[in-house]
């Protein structure tokens, strides 16, 4: 008998989807262990500096079946690492569900099933990792995925203004603006988003305004 796909898994949460146009919707998180990029923000080290747990498959799709209503998200760390994710998301799709994959934007996602609504992060360039995208990903999107850029400053803002413009990313897919809590005000960033009337929407982390200071879970 072949062995069942096993994921490493760094944590398994229920909560509220905080980010993406699916912001306020219940959501099953599948938090994937390991990550290739070191970003200066980065808020999720635990994924790639603690120990993974091994979790099959069966248990990943027993744990969906709790929450049959649910969206259901599969993150990171880089969850498209591990090639044990893929049969994770036929699986996830065979039974209806809506998935979610949020992936770093470092990595092809040219083998991710279309149904699958992609959420890519194009890094800017104060994340350190501006360098590590990987473009050709631009010319794959479906008109349900989403771009996200993750603002620190001014610099940022325009970088992500310019590949908007060069890569019509709007014309291919959702676009997000996110502040970097910390480092840049959400109220600015709002103001250059109107002043631009950029077709990109402001998004504020939702489960960070209804659990403020918790790290994991949410
Ligand atoms: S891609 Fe995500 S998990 Fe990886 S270093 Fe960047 S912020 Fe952290």
């Amino acid at each position: 008998m072949k062995d069942e796909p096993c994921l490493q898994l760094s944590e398994i949460f229920y909560s509220i989807q905080g980010e993406s146009s699916f912001a306020g919707y219940p959501c099953l998180f599948f938090r994937l262990s390991g990550c290739n990029l070191r970003c200066s923000y980065c808020d999720a080290k635990y994924t790639y500096e603690e120990p993974a747990t091994p979790t099959p498959l069966s248990t990943l799709l027993t744990e969906a079946t709790r929450y049959p209503n649910a969206l259901i998200e599969i993150t990171g760390g880089e969850p498209l690492l591990q090639e044990e994710v893929y049969p994770l998301m036929d699986a996830l799709l065979a039974t209806g569900r809506t998935v979610l994959l949020e992936t770093n934007g470092s990595l092809s996602i040219a083998r991710v099933p279309q149904a699958v609504v992609k959420i890519i992060d194009l890094k800017c360039p104060d994340s350190g990792m501006a360098e590590k995208m990987d473009l050709a990903n631009l010319d794959l999107l479906a008109p349900h995925d989403e771009i996200k850029f993750v603002v620190s400053s001014r610099a940022d803002y325009d970088w992500a203004r310019t590949m908007m413009e060069e890569h019509r990313l709007a014309e291919k897919a959702k676009v997000i603006l996110s502040p970097v809590i910390g480092r840049l005000a959400p109220a600015l960033l709002a103001q250059w988003l109107m002043a631009d009337a950029l077709p990109a929407r402001l998004q504020l982390q939702l489960h960070t305004l209804l659990w403020p200071g918790m790290k994991r879970g949410v």
